[in-house]
């Protein structure tokens, strides 16, 4: 079967949070997630930190304490997703080319949990969401930390973005109104 990539729900995220920390981690626990993929740049810290800060590394101990296994996806190189992944002590896959499915392949073979027990988190529409949705697993939503740091590739994603808020404006109204709610206009 081919793939629909112009279906328009597979960009739509299953919640729309405006920063990680408001993530309610504890009831999703309670809802039976047990791990969390997470994408770093811009979702966990900006392209211009190296390191995670203090408030990133305690909301991985917190998570950690609850129970949760967490698995870093990155579209970025291995030197700068090994760095934040070793400060955080996680397992991590670099260049794994979200939306493609590759990565998000590799961590399902790591993680012992089951789909319905992921949630992915991540900034960007048209890698994290679209990624995520088309291997079938719960995508979170974040606001860019800062987008004046982003690369060209991003940028030209944000552009594609673009025609697809559009369509998601016309045919997902209630789901448009979220993203747009955390994601801004622009
Ligand atoms: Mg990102």
């Amino acid at each position: 079967m081919i793939e629909k990539i112009f279906d328009l729900k597979l960009y739509i995220p299953k919640y729309c949070y405006l920063t990680i920390y408001e993530i309610p981690f504890l009831k999703l626990y309670q809802e039976g997630k047990r791990s969390v993929f997470i994408d770093i740049d811009n979702t966990m810290i900006s392209y211009d930190l190296a390191k995670p800060t203090k408030a990133v590394k305690d909301l991985f101990s917190h998570l950690k304490e609850m129970g949760y296994e967490i698995i870093i996806l990155s579209n970025n190189r291995r030197k700068r997703v090994k760095l934040v992944a070793d400060e955080l002590g996680v397992s991590y896959f670099y260049k794994t080319r979200k939306p493609l499915k590759g990565g998000f392949k590799k961590a399902l073979k790591l993680t012992k949990y089951s789909k319905e027990e992921i949630i992915t988190v991540g900034d960007q529409i048209m890698t994290d969401i679209l990624g995520s949705n088309r291997v079938g697993l719960d995508a979170i939503l974040v606001r860019c930390l800062k987008r004046s740091s982003e690369k060209w590739y991003t940028k030209l994603n944000r552009r594609r973005e673009k025609n697809i808020l559009k369509g998601l404006e016309k045919n997902y109204p209630l789901e448009y109104q979220k993203i747009i709610e955390v994601r801004g206009k622009d």
